[in-house]
C-alpha cells in the first residue's frame, strides 16, 4: 500500500504528528529505531523532571526549619527515585502508544532508510522491508554533542565520561561530578545531584551559566548554586579529561578538578546522517534540515519538525512544529511563529522566560521600556519562599506599547510564563493585560504587579 504519511521518527514531534494525521483520516505509518516518545519522554524532559522532583521534596524536607517544620533524618534514596523516574517514564510512554493506537497509527520499530522516490512516492526501508508514502516527515531529532576533548572517547567507553542518556540512570550518587557546559540540561543535573550529595562543579566557556538566558536572571540563578555549594568556573575551557579529573584552562592557567564522573552537556546535534536524506535531495543547512514556515523541505511533499530542524530544539516547539507540517498537508494553511515560544528551567528555583530579552531586543533595534521588579510583590511568593530572592522582568515595545518579553526567576514561574506568552503572542498592550483579572494570592499575580509598573 501507498501510505498518506511515513513517518520517521517517534519523539515529541513524530509521534504527536502521527496522531493529528491518524486523527484526520490519514493513512499513516509511524517509524520508531528505539524508543516511541524519544529523548524527550526516554531521557529528556519528563526523567530529567522526575528526579528534580525528588530532589526538591528533599530539600524542602532538609530546610523545613524555615517554615517551621523539623524533619530528622530525612535522606534521598537515588536507587529508589530512579526506579520512580522509569515507573513515570513508562506510563507516559504506554499513555503515547495507546493514542497511536487509537488514532489508527501503524507503528514499526527499526532504523529507518529513505532510499528514493518512484512514481508512487517516496521510499523508506526498514527491516528489509519498504514501505511507500505519499508524504513524509523527518523527525528524527537530536543526539549529545561530544566534543573532541583529548580523553572524552576513552572515558565514555570507560563509563566515567557520561551524556544525558546514562547520567539518568546512574545506579550511585558520585562523590564529585564535574558537568562540562553550564547550558539548560548541565545545570537541572547540576541541581538534581547537588541535593542527593555529590560534589558538583560546573565548566563553563562562557562568561555565564545558562545561555541566552537574561543576564540578571542567569546571574541569580548562579549565586543560589553557589550558596548549595556547587562550584561554578567561568570563561573555563576543558582541555583534558582524565580517569578522576577534569583539566580546564582559565585566564591562561591551567588548572584541574577532582571528577568521579564527567557530565558532557555542551549541546545536540541534529539527527541528519545515515537516514538517506541525500537520496531525496533534502537541502541541509549547518547540519539541521532546512525548512520554510511550513515545515516544509526543499522537496514537496517532504517536511522536517523537530530538532531535526535546529531552530529551537525544545519539546513543546516540536509538538507545534509538528501541527504545523500536519495541517499544511491537509491543506490548512498554518504558520510558525517562533516569537513566544517559553523556555524554562526546572531547577529550584525555576526559570521561565519569553519573548525578546533586553539583549535581543537591542539587536533587533527595537526601542523598548522594561520594569524590573522583585517576585515578593507576590503574596505568595513570600509566603512560600522564605528568602527568595527572585524577579520579573516584563519588556515593551516603546511605540505600541505592546508585551515583547518576560522573564523571571522564582517557583511556579515554569507554570506561569505560558500566562505571558499568550499575551504577546495576541500581542496584547499594557493597557490591554492591565484590565486582565488574576487570581490572589497567587505567583502569576506578578505579571499583573510588573505590568502596572509601565
Ligand atoms: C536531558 C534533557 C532534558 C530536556 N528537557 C527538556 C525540557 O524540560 N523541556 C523541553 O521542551 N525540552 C527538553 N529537552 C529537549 C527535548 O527532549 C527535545 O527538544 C525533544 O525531544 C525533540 O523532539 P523530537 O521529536 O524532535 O526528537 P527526539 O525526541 O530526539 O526523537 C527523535 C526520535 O527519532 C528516532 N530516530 C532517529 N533516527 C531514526 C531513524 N533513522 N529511524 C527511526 N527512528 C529514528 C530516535 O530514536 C528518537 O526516538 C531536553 C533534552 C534533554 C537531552
Amino acid at each position: 500500500m501507498v501510505y498518506d504519511l511515513i513517518v520517521l521518527g517517534g519523539g515529541p514531534a513524530g509521534y504527536l504528528a502521527s496522531e493529528r494525521a491518524g486523527h484526520a483520516g490519514m493513512s499513516t505509518l509511524l517509524i520508531e529505531k528505539k524508543f516511541i516518545g524519544g529523548v524527550c519522554l526516554n531521557e529528556g524532559c519528563v526523567p530529567s523532571k522526575a528526579l528534580l522532583y525528588s530532589a526538591k521534596v528533599f530539600d524542602y524536607t532538609k530546610h523545613g526549619d524555615k517554615y517551621g517544620v523539623t524533619v530528622q533524618g530525612s535522606s534521598l534514596d537515588h536507587k529508589a527515585v530512579v526506579a520512580r523516574k522509569n515507573k513515570v517514564v513508562k506510563t507516559l510512554v504506554t499513555g503515547i502508544k495507546g493514542a497511536l493506537k487509537k488514532n489508527n497509527v501503524t507503528v514499526v520499530e527499526g532504523l529507518g532508510e529513505i532510499t528514493g522516490k518512484t512514481s508512487d512516492g517516496y521510499e523508506i526501508k526498514v527491516n528489509n522491508e519498504t514501505y511507500t508514502c505519499k508524504r513524509l516527515l523527518v523527525a528524527t531529532g537530536s543526539m549529545p554533542l561530544v566534543p573532541p576533548i583529548p580523553g572524552a572517547k576513552e572515558g565514555m567507553e570507560k563509563g566515567y565520561v557520561l551524556t544525558n542518556r546514562e547520567i539518568l540512570d546512574l545506579d550511585h550518587v558520585p562523590g564529585s561530578l564535574v558537568i562540562v557546559g553550564g547550558g539548560v540540561i548541565g545545570l537541572e543535573m547540576a541541581s538534581y545531584f547537588n541535593s542527593a550529595g555529590s560534589k558538583v562543579t560546573i565548566i563553563e566557556m562562557l562568561d555565564h551559566i545558562a545561555g541566552n538566558t537574561d543576564k540578571e536572571i542567569s546571574n541569580i540563578l548562579m549565586k543560589n548554586y553557589q550558596k548549595k555549594g556547587v562550584e561554578v568556573k567561568l570563561g573555563a575551557k576543558v582541555v583534558e579529561i582524565k580517569e578522576g579529573s577534569v583539566v580546564y584552562e582559565r585566564n591562561g592557567e591551567k588548572l584541574s578538578v577532582q571528577a568521579d564522573k564527567i557530565l558532557m552537556s555542551i549541546g545536540r546535534r541534529a539527527v541528519v546522517n545515515g537516514i538517506g536524506l541525500e537520496s531525496i535531495g533534502v537541502e541541509i543547512e549547518r547540519g539541521h534540515i532546512k525548512v520554510d514556515a511550513h515545515g516544509q523541505t526543499n522537496i514537496p511533499g517532504v517536511y522536517a519538525a523537530g530538532d531535526v530542524n535546529g531552530t529551537s530544539m525544545l519539546a513543546h516547539t516540536a509538538y507545534r512544529e509538528a501541527e504545523v507540517c500536519i495541517n499544511n498537508m491537509l491543506g490548512k494553511k498554518d504558520i510558525m511563529r517562533y516569537n513566544a515560544i517559553p523556555s524554562v528551567i526546572y531547577t529550584n528555583p525555576e526559570v521561565g522566560c519569553v519573548g525578546e530579552t533586553e539583549e535581543t531586543a537591542k539587536q533587533k533595534g527595537i526601542e523598548y521600556e522594561i520594569a524590573n521588579i522583585s517576585m515578593r510583590y507576590s503574596g505568595r511568593y513570600v509566603a512560600e519562599n522564605e528568602g527568595g530572592d527572585g524577579i520579573c522582568k516584563v519588556l515593551v515595545d516603546k511605540k505600541y506599547r505592546k508585551l515583547i518579553g518576560a522573564h523571571m526567576i522564582g517557583n511556579y514561574a515554569s507554570e506561569l510564563i505560558f500566562g505571558a506568552g499568550i499575551m504577546i503572542e495576541t500581542e496584547m498592550r499594557v493597557e490591554d493585560i492591565k484590565e486582565i483579572v488574576f487570581p490572589h494570592p497567587t505567583v502569576c499575580e506578578i505579571l499583573r504587579e510588573a505590568i502596572f509598573e509601565l
